[in-house]
């Protein structure tokens, strides 16, 4: 029985009407991403490359980021990465890259707003990453877009890049896509769908800007909930831009790994969920137990609640 256990986790998460969701890992640092794959992990959801930039006194090299990703890449034996290019500024301050004093630093310079004030930075990670995969299937996203036209500025550098070391997107092996994480690119989504090769929702941030709550907040901390209807509706819109437009939409915030969300996620179309690497055992098992129809109509309860304690409630009774 044990062994069959442990088999479970290297199967695929399906439901009980054979539909599939990949369920992959987040991971800040490099050095675990073997540990991810031997808890069944089908890939990398969600790099924070922004750790291997902290963890180095000025900003890493091409070569030293290449070597750091190819940890990873090997690690993952031909499953897909999806690494996020710098994040930082708001709560995520680099040492060597000084922001200006801002009165409301989430709402400044930081994400891809900052990374586009140093192209070369841009330039140096997309270089990094393409040449570590080197034909290995990579998924590069581009976090705290607000709309297609940051998209296409960094998509400009991206394609510069991709020239050079003789690479194209395939929409396949090589990929480029945006985090959902700001109100006005989930409401957009229609827009950016047909230019991007995926959409990763980021719950973290969507809700933070949805609900107008720091998601740090000591006092406000319970009220931040991604279960929210507002941001729901919000994850429903990306979901149907993106399928209208055959792209493949994940989530990899704090809600992918919320026990009564999960049924909510899979009702509303969500094709892969990223998940801290040791929620990724319990993300599949759960998977399973569900079927379609009733992912669905849990999906359309929640839309329709007031409150995210009535969503929370509601799903509770059905559990
Ligand atoms: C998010 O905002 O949900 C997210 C996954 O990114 P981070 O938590 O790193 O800001
Ligand atoms: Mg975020």
């Amino acid at each position: 029985l044990a062994a069959k256990a442990w088999d479970a986790r290297f199967e695929p998460a399906q439901t009980r009407d054979g539909v599939r969701v990949e369920v992959a890992a987040n991971l800040g640092n490099t050095a675990h991403a073997g540990d991810a794959v031997s808890r069944g992990a089908e890939g990398v959801g969600l790099l924070r490359t922004e750790f291997l930039f902290m963890s180095h006194a000025d900003m890493p090299d091409v070569e030293t980021q290449e070597q750091e990703y190819r940890v990873a890449l090997d690690a993952l034996d031909g499953r897909p990465l999806v690494a996020r290019t710098l994040d930082v500024g708001g709560d995520k301050p680099l040492a060597y890259w000084p922001l200006p004093q801002e009165d409301n630093p989430f709402l400044g310079l930081r994400g891809i707003r900052l990374a586009l004030t140093r192209p070369q930075v841009l330039r140096d990670q997309f270089t990094a990453l393409i040449r570590a995969a080197n034909g290995r299937p990579l998924r590069i996203m581009l976090p705290m877009v607000k709309d297609v036209a940051e998209f296409r500025a960094a998509k400009a550098i991206f394609d510069e890049v991709a020239e050079e070391q003789g690479k194209v997107l395939d929409g396949d092996t090589l990929q480029l896509g945006v985090m959902i994480e700001i109100p006005s690119s989930a409401l957009l989504a229609g827009t950016l769908a047909p230019d991007v090769d995926f959409f990763s929702i980021g719950t973290n941030d969507l809700t933070q800007y949805t609900l107008a709550i720091d998601r740090g907040h000591p006092e406000l901390s319970a009220q931040s909930d991604g279960l929210h209807p507002a941001v729901l509706r919000l994850i429903e819109l990306t979901v149907n831009a993106a399928h209208a437009h055959g792209k493949w939409v994940g989530v990899c915030g704090e809600l992918a790994s919320d026990r009564l969300a999960l049924p909510v996620l899979l009702g509303l179309g969500v094709d892969e969920l990223s998940v801290s690497a040791r929620q990724v055992p319990m993300v599949k098992e759960r998977m399973r137990g569900f079927d379609m129809q009733q992912a669905r109509e849990q999906a359309r309860q929640a839309l329709e609640q007031p409150t995210a304690e009535a969503v929370r409630d509601m799903l509770e009774s059905l559990s």
